[in-house]
């Protein structure tokens, strides 16, 4: 049969079982849950069919791609008539069918197993998953809002599709299905129908062809050492913990110790001067990074690495690394130490005096802390063989990207009022009282600050890497 057919047959197969699906919930047989469920299982089995039978990878990537728009078209007018809200969990039906997309134009043509090994365990285990979790839940993780058993049925099923479908010995195996089982645990909702794909994608691709294995298990567990160590210290939350497993594991097994170098000196700086510095400011109360900073702060550094582990576009994709380090470091540097400024900061754009904390504040000291910091991530490279100039590209990018955070906070960021004390900050409670929304981007959180200015900073040394 031609791809054209097969594309309106599938197109029919899927929307018949929605609708299907739908109408059985509207007759009260099936409960929502249930519902969403049996779309997500059996979808899974028409597309894992659809990878076998079509010719081209972009029909399919065509067909899922159809799904994004017309699901996020949906949430986005249901939202606007204020039919639901659209939370994390109504996310997950846009980022299914985009997981799909993305993994068959990269995989497609390489290898369909493949392919289907990166989806099955979000086909699959995610629904089993959450089916034995909350039948038998063995141990809650209360904070994760996830169990033992679910994470042991994801692990499982993990690794029956990962024994028949990848070319890898048992140990590879059996330490590979770990990886969509802790994406699955670190993100609650439908996040984990995105992270759980990418995750398979990347590293069912570099073990064992481009990482040895060896490296790849002891990646593992020296990043499993330092996330349980910041996960006790309180420097991270349990899901926190999770994604720096995760990533911190690529970044060691596909990087090295090159890579490794400038994040822990990120890590251990921030999280020290955060001890250090916390105890005399009032500016939020100690808190520990959860899953979202983590991967705002150290999701382009996972990125690089991966570029540069499969050599795409042919520039060294450690400097742009470097440099989006400097910029968190350099910002969280000039957070903590422009905290122990006595006299007030002014605001970035009219240098009014402004509140401790405020979003977009600046002070000559806090300043400082922020030149040195981006210096301080910067000046690894000498260890790696790197020239100055590279220590000058990626300290510049830092302090550059730093000015971003400030003006993005000052501008774009969502802002609340302190009425106790008059500050506007990015934080719901102030003062330990709840604060008023006065102006910014609702949704655009201090995370999304933080990843922008990053990525402004890297994106800055790819052009001057690329067209010098
Ligand atoms: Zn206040």
């Amino acid at each position: 049969m031609g791809d054209g057919l097969q594309f309106l047959l599938y197109l029919a197969l899927i929307g018949g079982l929605v609708g299907l699906s739908e109408a059985l919930h509207q007759k009260g047989i099936l409960t929502q849950e249930a519902n969403r469920k049996l779309v997500h299982v059996g979808v899974g089995l028409f597309v894992s069919l659809a990878l076998f039978t079509l010719h081209h990878g972009w029909v399919l990537a065509a067909l899922a791609g159809l799904f994004v728009v017309v699901n996020a078209v949906g949430l986005v007018s249901g939202a606007l008539r204020g039919m639901h809200t659209v939370d994390r969990e109504t996310w997950g039906t846009v980022l299914y069918p985009l997981a799909v997309v993305i993994n068959t134009l990269l995989l497609f043509d390489h290898s369909r197993t493949l392919l289907l090994a990166t989806l099955a365990p979000m086909f699959f285990g995610d629904a089993l998953a959450s089916l034995v979790g909350q039948r038998w839940p063995l141990r809650r993780f209360a904070s994760l809002r996830k169990s033992l058993a679910g994470a042991l049925a994801m692990y499982l099923v993990s690794l029956v599709f990962f024994w028949a479908l990848i070319p890898a010995g048992p140990v590879a195996v059996l330490l590979l299905a770990l990886i969509p089982t802790l994406l699955e645990l670190s993100f609650t909702g439908g996040l984990d129908n995105l992270a759980v794909p990418l995750g398979n994608l990347v590293f069912l691709s570099l073990v064992p062809a481009k990482v040895p294995l060896t490296s790849f298990a002891i990646a593992l567990l020296v990043a499993g050492v330092v996330a349980y160590l910041a996960l006790r210290a309180r420097a991270l939350t349990p899901d926190g913990a999770l994604v720096t497993l995760v990533l911190g594991t690529l970044i060691l097994a596909a990087g090295g110790v090159q890579w490794l170098v400038p994040i822990l000196v990120f890590f251990i700086t921030s999280s020290a001067l955060t001890k250090i510095f916390r105890a005399k400011a009032t500016v939020k109360p100690g808190e520990s990074r959860d899953g979202f900073q983590v991967l705002a702060n150290g999701g382009l550094a996972a990125l690089f690495v991966t570029l540069q582990a499969f050599g795409v576009g042919g520039i060294d994709w450690f400097v742009p690394y470097l440099a989006a380090l400097a910029v968190v470091n350099s910002d969280t540097w000039s957070t903590e130490i422009g905290s122990t400024s006595r006299s007030d900061p002014r605001s970035i754009l009219f240098f009014k005096k402004v509140p401790k904390g405020s979003s977009g504040a600046v002070s000559w000291i806090g300043s400082l802390g922020g030149v040195l910091g981006s210096l301080a991530v910067a000046l690894t490279a000498l260890f790696f063989g790197y020239a100055w100039n590279t220590v000058l590209l990626a300290w510049g990018a830092g302090m550059i990207g730093n000015l971003v955070d400030s003006l993005l906070g000052a501008t774009v960021e969502v802002r609340y009022r302190c009425e106790t004390c008059g500050g506007v900050f990015d934080v719901k409670i102030h003062c330990n009282r709840p604060t008023l929304y006065v102006g910014g981007l609702r949704w655009f959180g201090n995370n999304w600050v933080n990843f922008v200015a990053s990525s402004v900073g890297a994106l800055g040394v790819v052009l001057w890497l690329a067209f010098r």
